[in-house]
């Protein structure tokens, strides 16, 4: 990718001018907005998506890799700024947002926040309140290392996540399909080490002497948004993308459904299929639950865009 179709840049860091603060008019906020570099947001059900397709979004991405890479040379070694980190929220994660305020705390310190499945953006257009197209993580990551090794540049990688031995063979196929994608360094962290603040130190300090412009998370939902938020001052990566199983379909691990079953919106029944025991449950809470949180948007739009508040 030679040129950046954006060149301002959305930063939700605490501390910083942030889309949060920004009023929505109809649920959509446009380019026009008094805080400098923020793009369209549509607010749905709590969550203040930003309305990009994927090319604009790798566009960001690469745009935050570079002017990270140009900080390190003019200043000698690269300022200590908070990582940027990219959320990709789903119907699950949408009815967890309601009763989740620490993930909701996550989710307005992220730099990015993107639709991921279809149902969302069929909901959002429904509403009257569109997201352009889905950005699924586990489309970013590949499309992200496509667009580099295409356009001949560089770029630096850690996995973080997976079961043991999975982000090692993720290794292997990046960088047999991308050459221009390095993976400079993996790891899968033991169960519960999230609480362990001796191993989270010794995580983040691996992740950063590899030097990475990407940490690629992969931890599910909300463990690897509540983490990366809670660490997002001592990640030195530029760009954090928490994208749930993208290490193990990049492994070869587990596989996406096929094209068609995602065209017509129900990657969801495949994936159940593939795990029903842990996610037929999960899944019979969220088609209950997703139904009540269009009624209620498109309540709140009948009554002149009254704003959201959490159940
Ligand atoms: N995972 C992990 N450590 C954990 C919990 C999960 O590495 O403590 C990994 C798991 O191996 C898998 C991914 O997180 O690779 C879960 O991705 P998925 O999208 O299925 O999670 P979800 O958000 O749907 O629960």
């Amino acid at each position: 990718m030679s040129s950046h179709l954006e060149t301002n840049v959305n930063e939700r860091c605490p501390d910083e001018p942030s889309a949060a603060n920004v009023p929505t008019m109809h649920g959509v906020n446009d380019v026009a907005s008094p805080t400098e570099g923020v793009g369209p947001i549509v607010d749905l059900f709590g969550i203040r998506f930003d309305a990009l397709r994927m090319p604009q979004v790798l566009d960001r991405l690469l745009g935050w890799v570079d002017e990270a890479r140009q900080s390190e040379t003019s200043q000698g070694e690269s300022e200590n700024k908070p990582t940027r980190y990219v959320v990709t929220p789903n119907v699950d994660h949408a009815v967890l947002f309601q009763s989740r305020g620490d993930l909701r705390e996550a989710y307005e310190t992220a730099a990015l926040v993107v639709a991921d499945g279809r149902p969302v953006v069929h909901a959002s257009r429904w509403l009257r309140r569109p997201l352009p197209e889905c950005v699924p993580g586990s489309d970013l990551v590949p499309a992200l290392f496509k667009a580099v090794n295409e356009s001949q540049r560089s770029l630096r990688v850690y996995l973080l996540g997976a079961a043991e031995g999975v982000a090692e063979r993720a290794k292997t196929q990046i960088e047999q399909r991308w050459p221009h994608v390095e993976v400079v360094g993996c790891y899968s962290p033991p169960i519960g080490f999230e609480k362990d603040a001796t191993l989270n130190e010794s995580i983040l300090a691996r992740v950063n002497e590899s030097n990475p412009d990407v940490l690629v998370v992969g931890l599910g939902a909300p463990k690897q948004e509540l983490w990366t938020a809670r660490h997002c001052r001592s990640i030195s990566a530029p760009v954090t993308l928490c994208v749930g199983a993208t290490i193990d379909f990049l492994a070869g691990e587990r596989r996406r459904a096929p094209r068609w079953i995602r065209r017509l919106s129900l990657e969801w029944v495949h994936r159940m299929m593939e795990e029903p025991r842990r996610l037929v449950p999960r899944y019979a809470k969220d088609l209950w639950v997703f139904p009540q949180l269009i009624m209620r948007q498109w309540w709140l739009n009948l009554r002149g865009n009254r704003p959201w508040s959490p159940t």
